[in-house]
């Protein structure tokens, strides 16, 4: 198959969102934007040898490549539509595009999401993605408004990606009964579309955990004008970390670790009550971890409720104490 009929034969897929007047195979997709809303976009690129390995099962790097662009809408809260995808492949390998769009568009019919156009180039393996959402005019869940005495939050547990990947590279031993739930966080991470959705009006500020809570959170520190406290033993853990590290390299994995794709978010004290009702009837678990304090932008560490400091000393950079 040449690329055109490559692109006719896999990417053109009928979505039957009607807000999609044009979709693959014109000079522009043509959307329609509803009134009174705003668009939310963001883009991705996934590098092979620098954001995966090159040989990763396409499925998953297809599920990924979509998944991890989900997740910037879901930080900002918006209702994912449409989706663009640009290909780099160093050769067309049927297969591996077959297993890619399997990965890519369970998760784009699960949410709803038409892909509507895009590019295919040969080269070094690459994969761009850019996702457009909406929000009704005036909302989205911005890093600047965090203020002093809310609470900061986190959905799921933090880490397994991390531990998933330090797995892989043999540097450390996960117990059997766990090795599934790990390389399906490393390699399948689910997006917090509901959970972003149901805390549009209630945190204060959000982002979506791609480099760690500390690292991540200190950027809601610096765009707040404010300082954060962490205590970590609130920090959630899974099961498959427990059984895999001690509790510090845990809190480390946690704090440093890649890739988890959870929402870090924060809530006044005043909207407390509507947080657990709204979080629990999409079903996602959250945990607060810490609050938000007065001072210079930057993340505090509590363990016992004495400071604590991590051994990765890549992390110091983002800490201001
Ligand atoms: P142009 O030369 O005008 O950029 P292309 O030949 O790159 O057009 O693409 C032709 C059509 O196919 C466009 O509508 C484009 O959006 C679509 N397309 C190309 N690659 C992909 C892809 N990987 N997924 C979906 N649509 C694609
Ligand atoms: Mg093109």
């Amino acid at each position: 198959m040449n690329e055109f009929e490559i692109i006719k034969h896999y990417f053109t897929a009928d979505s039957g969102r009607k807000d999609v007047l044009m979709g693959p195979g014109d000079d522009c997709a043509l959307l329609q934007v509803p009134p009174q809303t705003w668009l939310a976009v963001s883009t991705d690129t996934l590098v092979a040898g620098v954001h995966f390995f090159a040989d990763m099962d396409p499925l998953a790097l297809g599920h990924k490549a979509l998944a991890v662009n989900l997740s910037d809408l879901a930080a900002m809260g918006a209702d994912p539509r449409w989706v663009s995808l640009a290909l780099t492949l160093p050769a067309v390998d049927e297969g591996w595009i077959k297993g890619f769009c399997a990965g890519f568009f369970e998760l784009a019919e699960y949410y709803n999401v038409a892909l509507v156009g895009g590019d295919m180039t040969k080269g070094p393996l690459s994969i761009t993605v850019t996702v457009h959402g909406t929000l009704p005019e005036g909302k989205g869940l911005r890093r600047h408004g965090a203020r002093v005495g809310d609470g900061i939050y986190v959905t799921g547990t933090l880490g397994d990606a991390a531990l998933g990947l330090q797995q892989q590279l043999g540097h450390i031993v996960v117990p059997d009964e766990h090795l599934d739930f790990v390389r399906t966080k490393f390699e399948h991470p689910h997006p917090r579309i509901l959970a972003g959705q149901a805390l549009r009006d209630i945190a204060s500020s959000a982002l979506d955990i791609s480099d760690g809570l500390a690292g991540d959170l200190a950027h809601i520190t610096a765009a707040s004008g404010v300082r954060a406290q962490l205590e970590l033993e609130q920090l959630p853990l899974s099961e498959a970390m427990k059984a895999s590290v001690p509790r510090e390299r845990g809190w480390e994995l946690a704090l440093t670790g890649g890739e988890d794709y959870e929402l870090c978010f924060t809530v006044p004290e005043t909207h407390r009550g509507q947080l657990e009702t709204a979080l629990a009837h999409c079903g996602v678990k959250f945990t607060r971890v810490g609050r938000i304090l007065a001072g210079e932008p930057g993340v505090e560490l509590l363990a016992e409720g004495k400071p604590y400091r991590l051994q990765a000393q890549s992390w110091d950079h983002f800490r201001s104490a």
